[in-house]
Parts: C-alpha cells; sequence; structure tokens
C-alpha cells in the first residue's frame, strides 16, 4: 500500500466515525448554487466559501474553466440538481498561466511522441481577467444554461486568500 493511500484511509476511517447526520443529506445542493474553479491544491473550497457537505456543488478542473465538460456538469447541476447561482473563480499563480497551447503540444509531442496534444485546446489562461470574462460571458450565452441563473466572476488571490470580483452576478 503506498504511503498516500495509507494516510488517505486513515483520515477516511476518523472522518466516517463522526459521519452521523450526513447519512441523510439530500442529493441537490441546499443552498443551490455551484462554483467551478481550479483543482490547484492550495484552493479549498470548503474552506474559502464556508460549505458544508451537501451544501453547493464544486466544479473543478486545470484552471477553472467552463470547458464543454465543465458545462457538462453545470447544466446537470441546474437542470436536474436545482441550482440557480454560479460561481467562476480563478486564482492568482496559475499553473494555467505558465505556458501556451503550443508550447506544452511540443512538450508533450517531444514526451510521448506523439501529435494528440495538438488536437487539444488547453485553455491556458494568458489573462486572468480576461479568462474569467471569458468564462461567464461562455456560459450567460451557453444555449443549454437558463437565463435565469445568476452567475459572476471571481479571482482567488493566493497570497491572501481573498475572493476579488471580476464580474457581477
Ligand atoms: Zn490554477
Amino acid at each position: 500500500m503506498s504511503e498516500n493511500l495509507s494516510s488517505i484511509l486513515d483520515a477516511n476511517s476518523k472522518y466516517a466515525e463522526s459521519f452521523g447526520e450526513k447519512a441523510d443529506l439530500a442529493m441537490p445542493p441546499a443552498r443551490k448554487f455551484a462554483i467551478l474553479t481550479c483543482m490547484d491544491a492550495r484552493l479549498d473550497p470548503a474552506k474559502f466559501a464556508g460549505l458544508s457537505e451537501g451544501d453547493a456543488h464544486v466544479v473543478r478542473n486545470a484552471g477553472g474553466r467552463a470547458s464543454d465538460d465543465a458545462i457538462r456538469s453545470l447544466v446537470i447541476s441546474s437542470e436536474v440538481l436545482g441550482t440557480k447561482e454560479w460561481f467562476v473563480i480563478h486564482h492568482s499563480n496559475c499553473g494555467m498561466e505558465t505556458f501556451t497551447n503550443e508550447k506544452i503540444s511540443g512538450d508533450l509531442k517531444s514526451t510521448f511522441d506523439t501529435k494528440e496534444g495538438y488536437f487539444i485546446n488547453w485553455l491556458t489562461i494568458p489573462d486572468r481577467e480576461e479568462s474569467v470574462r471569458e468564462d461567464v460571458n461562455r456560459l450567460r450565452n451557453h444555449p443549454l444554461v437558463s437565463r435565469d441563473i445568476r452567475i459572476s466572476g471571481y479571482i482567488f488571490d493566493v497570497k491572501t486568500g481573498k475572493l476579488i470580483e471580476v464580474v457581477k452576478g
């Protein structure tokens, strides 16, 4: 067993001991909102946004971008599970600011000897605020997204832990 696995299982058994009433939580998020954010290990949405189990959906990917797959989750979130408000949260010092599509595709070609990387839009972030605006606009204008959903955009500052507004909801 890897060291990671044993520490995860250890933490999990402690967590499960006091799971208690969480067994009765409903599937739809109680606070009817969803957060789309980056997978960055420094961001903990439960902590920075004050979430408990059952409160909200959190969709994460590299950059917190409104990719087709993020949209898949958000559409399920609203249309099947009733969320009414979404928050797009990118952050400072994001790994996705550190390379371009061309660079990563080239690097992957050297590593794996395939051009597959060139077929992927890596959704890198050349301009942090612009990427938040772009994603909020993509969601707001998407044909599968109800005009009644309130969508706003923020940047999480990894130096202060603060959320900075970019697009008002
Ligand atoms: Zn990031």
